[in-house]
């Protein structure tokens, strides 16, 4: 009689040769991969992580991660140009996230609420001179703050915030709102003095025994060019209306208003004289619409307030009740040519909006300072000079913006900081981009965009009350809920539930998961149906 073909039967682990991980040619990873919405963030948020703490409706939570970048949620809620929403993922499935109306929607609550920014770190005996309270100055002087210097920050101007206050118009950014914000980074102790301008860089800095000095004069000087008139005809520049327009001091501009330029600040003074009664507003530009350098939603708002464009257009003079405009045609790279053809536009005022420059004569007497078309030349850590002097916002050379200038006042400080501990700044690792191939998005159930509402155009033509309103809490919320949260898990439960092995370890609320690989057998199903790609497969490690 033969034996017969027993099976051999092992106790449980005595044999790791039975694990299903030993057949796994690939196991998957858990990823943090870089939502393409921070990565278009020129303040630098994590929005995917702000969102996602939204998300419950932890509103405080969410607050508290937006300002560990951005102390101004509420400014930048309103003002910003969004480039986040540009680089949304969800835009390539419906419409983009409205991050920045839910960035305003925290912003607004934390002041309802009086929430207050995270208090200064310790004390590190090192004090730092902050020139010009902008957004690229107050962003440095509240990041330095958290970090434990002393600040002292000198501004030429009587209020605080630079073109926020004194240049972009209240009906876009309310006085109020602005306050609330500078007011909270103020009080974390920053020394502020004002009406006060800074002429020489060196004794400033000799006199006050800084340690480093961060440069933040922005571009006060309006562009001028020469224009034949006549004695009366009225010439100003827009950064000038706007500041006097700020301060309370409108000047008489007239009925008939021609702007010349095709930045935003020309949007901005056509509007704000449209509010000062002016019936024809008219935008003088010598391109077209497609090549105005204005940002386009702020374009289709002027022209529906009742602005009117004069395309393909120079001024050649002002003749008292009247410009003589030259017509352009654009050549094959897209620039101007003249034609030498002529027409009338009557007009009681013209405003210039040619741009603006930085008075950078603070900086005479240091010559290891280089500056070229008239920016200030900085490192990849925002240093000009060796000698602990740095520099961002519009005197840098860079896209002239308010969430540049506070991405650039947040660099600085990290770069001070590296600086007066005789550190190297500390380079986050680089991560891969989240991009819209990686996702699930059949996972996702469909979700309209909920717009803010807005002032009818007949009240926006008379009053510099607030154009565009806030979302609620109730759309607000679901909204943050509209984020797919690119690359990032944010614990659907997906992974543990469809892991056939039951690899797939979850380790509690805000913990995430880890994979058991002793009973994985890398079949790659939780990544392959992870809705956020938040899961990589890679080969096995030899
Ligand atoms: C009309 C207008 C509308 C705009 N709209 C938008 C918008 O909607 N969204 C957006 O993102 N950006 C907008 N911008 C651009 C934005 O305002 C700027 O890019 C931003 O303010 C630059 O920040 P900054 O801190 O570098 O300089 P600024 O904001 O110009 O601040 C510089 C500060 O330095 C002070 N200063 C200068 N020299 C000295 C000195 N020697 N001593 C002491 N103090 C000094 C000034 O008084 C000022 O307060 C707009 C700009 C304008 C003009
Ligand atoms: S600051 Fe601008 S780019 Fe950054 S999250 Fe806000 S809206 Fe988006
Ligand atoms: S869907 Fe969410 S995480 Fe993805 S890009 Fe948009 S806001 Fe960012
Ligand atoms: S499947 Fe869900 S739980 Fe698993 S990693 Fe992806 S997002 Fe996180």
């Amino acid at each position: 009689m033969t034996n017969p073909p027993f099976a051999i039967t092992l106790e449980v682990g005595s044999s790791r040769a039975n694990l299903t991980g030993s057949w796994r040619v690939e196991r998957p990873v858990y990823v943090d991969h870089l939502p393409p919405c921070n990565n278009a963030c020129p303040a630098g948020e994590n929005i995917q992580r702000w969102l996602y703490d939204a998300e419950p409706g932890d509103y405080e939570r969410a607050w508290r991660q937006l300002v560990d970048d951005n102390p101004f949620p509420a400014v930048m809620g309103r003002i910003c140009y969004h480039p986040c929403e540009t680089a949304c993922n969800r835009a390539q499935l419906d419409e983009a996230v409205g991050i920045n109306s839910i960035e305003r929607f925290l912003g607004d609550l934390a002041i309802e609420r009086g929430w207050e920014l995270p208090a200064p770190g310790k004390d590190t005996g090192k004090r730092v001179l902050v020139i010009g309270g902008g957004p690229a100055g107050l962003s440095a002087a509240y990041h330095l703050r958290r970090l434990g210097h002393h600040v002292h920050l000198v501004d030429s101007s009587p209020r605080l915030g630079g073109m926020m206050r004194y240049g972009i118009p209240s009906y876009r950014l309310p006085r109020a709102v602005l306050d609330a914000e500078i007011d909270r980074i103020i009080a974390l102790g920053i020394e502020v003095e004002l009406d006060r301008t800074v002429t020489d860089i060196e004794q400033e800095r000799q006199s006050g025994h800084y340690d480093a000095v961060f440069l933040g004069v922005g571009a006060q000087l309006a562009k001028r060019v020469e224009i034949p008139a006549g004695d009366s005809a009225k010439i100003l520049d827009a950064v000038s209306l706007l500041h006097r327009v700020a301060e309370g001091d409108p000047p008489l501009l007239g009925r008939r208003v021609a702007i010349y330029g095709g930045g935003d600040t020309a949007l901005d003074a056509a509007r704000t004289a449209r509010r000062l009664g002016a019936t024809d507003a008219v935008i003088v530009y010598r391109r077209n619409r497609e090549h105005m350098p204005a940002h386009g939603d702020e374009i289709a708002e002027t022209i529906a307030e009742g602005v009117t464009m004069r395309w393909l257009s120079t001024v050649h003079s002002f003749e008292g009740d009247h410009l003589v405009l030259e017509t352009m045609r654009l050549n094959d790279a897209g620039f101007p040519e003249p034609t030498g053809e002529f027409e009338e536009l009557e007009a009681d005022s013209l405003v210039l909006a040619l741009g603006q420059n930085s008075d950078l004569s603070l900086l005479a007497g240091e010559p290891d300072i280089t500056i070229e078309d008239g920016v200030i030349d900085v490192s990849s850590t925002s240093m000009a000079a060796a000698s602990g002097i740095f520099a961002g916002g519009d005197a840098v050379p860079s896209e002239r913006t308010a969430t540049i200038a506070i991405g650039h006042g947040k660099r600085a400080s990290l770069g001070i900081d590296a600086y007066l501990s005789g550190c190297r700044v500390v380079e986050p690792e680089p991560r891969e981009l989240a991009g819209f191939e990686n996702l699930n998005t059949w996972y996702y159930s469909d979700a309209p965009r909920s717009h803010r509402p807005q002032l009818e155009v007949a009240r926006r033509q008379n009053t510099f009350e607030e154009i565009v309103g806030g979302l609620n809490e109730d759309n607000a919320l679901f909204e943050a809920r509209r984020c797919l949260s690119c690359g990032n898990c944010f614990e659907c439960d997906n992974c543990f539930g469809v892991c056939p092995d039951n690899a797939v370890i979850k380790l509690g609320p805000s913990q995430r998961y880890e994979v058991d690989y002793d009973f994985c057998k890398g079949c790659g199903i939780c990544a392959s149906e992870c809705p956020c790609g938040a899961i990589v497969m890679v080969p096995e490690p030899v």
